[in-house]
């Protein structure tokens, strides 16, 4: 199936409440371009100089997701122009895009990435430290950027179940968060293998890659 023909089947699938971010890292800019073409207009990269360089290439109306992990020193380079940023994890992150979003007179919204798969390689906070970060005296004094909600990967296996109860946890964990927060709109869970199950346990943007753009051969 080419490129169109996946978002059309996905966009058929996808409640109104869900926004699709597609996930276009490795991808060339022909790709992402069938995608606009299609009507996409929301984009995510997991690495800050290709999502650089493919926002100077693309339609200035694209809308660009920060979805993977992010070094401070790279956080000036999409300061500019990024939407959302998907996996802040650390006070000392959000200092530093605060400083780069005050320098281009804008504020950047951000997601909290809570860990809630077992693998020790995803990257996240649990929820005392969210809540304590989203309390704290120095978050509140940042006034160039809004933690709009969460976000969280699974853990990568078949087991369905598990899954779902990895999901469910972080909508319990948004619930309880959101009570404090009443700017918490976006929960972002859910990929090619697992959007489904996440959508059932109330994700509301899913960050779906490979079932749009086919298989990578690389991250
Ligand atoms: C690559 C990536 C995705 C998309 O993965 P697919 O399985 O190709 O849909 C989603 N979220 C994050 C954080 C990613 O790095």
């Amino acid at each position: 199936m080419t490129v169109s023909e996946n978002l059309k089947k996905l966009n058929k699938e996808l409640p109104n409440n869900v926004t699709l971010i597609a996930v276009s890292k490795t991808k060339p800019v022909s790709d992402l371009m069938e995608a606009y073409n299609a009507g996409q207009r929301t984009f995510g990269e997991n690495k800050i100089q290709e999502m650089e360089a493919k926002w100077q290439e693309m339609p200035k109306d694209v809308e660009w997701h920060m979805i993977g992990h992010v070094q401070r020193n790279k956080v000036k380079y999409m300061a500019p122009f990024v939407s959302l940023i998907h996996a802040v994890d650390s006070l000392k992150l959000l200092k530093e895009i605060n400083k780069e979003a005050e320098k281009n007179k804008r504020s950047i919204d951000c997601l909290l990435q809570i860990k809630i798969a077992e693998e020790d390689s995803k990257f996240g906070m649990n929820e005392a430290d969210a809540a304590k970060l989203l309390a704290s005296e120095e978050y509140r004094k940042l006034q160039n950027l809004n933690i709009v909600g969460l976000m969280g990967m699974a853990t990568f296996t078949e087991d369905k179940k598990q899954i779902s109860e990895e999901f469910q946890k972080l909508k319990k964990i948004y619930d309880r968060l959101k009570i404090l927060n009443p700017e918490f709109r976006i929960l972002s869970m859910g990929m090619s293998g697992d959007y489904k199950i996440a959508i059932e346990n109330g994700s509301n943007m899913v960050r779906v890659g490979s079932a749009i753009f086919g298989e990578r051969n690389y991250n």
